[in-house]
């Protein structure tokens, strides 16, 4: 069976401006990344400017590096005020969208359903999805924490399982992002061994729901605190397929962080 593909992505949250994104854009461009970058199919590493950005960034980033949006709805267009589709993300360049992330699941309650409705539409509309599940820390404390996982898992199996396509099909562009929300932002990073045991528990679960041939080819990358000095054993445990990098992405030690783990 092929050897999943290590991918390495970035959040840049609502952070940024035109002036910032060109300097990061530059620096990318300057990066001598390593022959890992450059495969089309798989896209290793890929960016996620506010989407205001996106077109932007795209026209001027090398064409070896994706593009992403950190959300859209789950409609084509209508009276949805202040929102964005799938549709328009791919429309200025967009390749992949991150959906359920945690500061979108509390900040703007969206809810598990919520979540699934979008990642199937962002599927259908050609978008790679990065879909994010993760605990709090009181669920972790209270060992509710793959209770909790299973649950936000199921409701995005239950919508792609709907899907009118083979299981490889349905799943090729799926990829899943365990962020615990206690190492979001805070410092407090998941250790290897932590990150490891959760990731084997997501596989094992998708191969009871999906079948063994979808648990051993989808992607599930680690996010919350990911820098420098973790990155490389983090990248080391067998389940880790890839890193999720939120502040780290918007200092010049992201490409370092690539170059180390992917
Ligand atoms: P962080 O963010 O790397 O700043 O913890 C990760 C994320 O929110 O995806």
């Amino acid at each position: 069976m092929a050897r999943r593909k290590f991918i390495v992505g970035t959040n840049f949250k609502m952070n940024g401006s035109r002036a910032f994104l060109q300097d990061l854009v530059e620096n990318l461009n300057r990066a001598d990344l390593d022959s890992n970058v450059g495969n089309e199919e798989v896209h290793p590493i890929f960016i996620s400017p506010p989407s205001l950005y996106i077109e932007h960034v795209r026209q001027n980033l090398r064409k070896d590096i994706a593009v992403g949006g950190q959300n859209c709805f789950w409609k084509s267009s209508g009276a949805f005020t202040g929102e964005i589709s799938a549709e328009m993300l791919k429309d200025v360049g967009a390749d992949y969208v991150i959906l359920g992330h945690t500061e979108r699941r509390t900040l703007f309650k969206e809810s598990d359903t919520d979540i699934g409705l979008k990642v199937v539409h962002a599927l259908q509309t050609g978008l790679k999805v990065i879909a994010c599940i993760g605990e709090t820390l009181s669920e972790r404390e209270s060992n509710t924490t793959l209770q909790v996982l299973f649950r936000q898992l199921q409701a995005i199996i239950d919508h792609v399982q709907n899907l009118d396509l083979n299981q490889e099909e349905k799943w090729k562009d799926l990829v899943i992002a365990y962020e615990p929300v206690w190492a979001i932002g805070t410092g407090r990073v998941a250790a290897p061994e932590q990150a490891q045991e959760v990731h084997a528990a997501i596989r094992r679960r998708v191969g009871e729901i999906c079948g063994l041939e979808v648990a051993e080819t989808v992607r599930i990358i680690y996010g919350g605190s990911v820098n420098l000095g973790n990155a490389l054993q983090l990248a080391r445990e067998r389940d880790v397929d890839g890193l999720f990098v939120g502040g780290a992405s918007l200092r010049p030690e992201f490409v370092q962080i690539y170059m180390g783990a992917g």
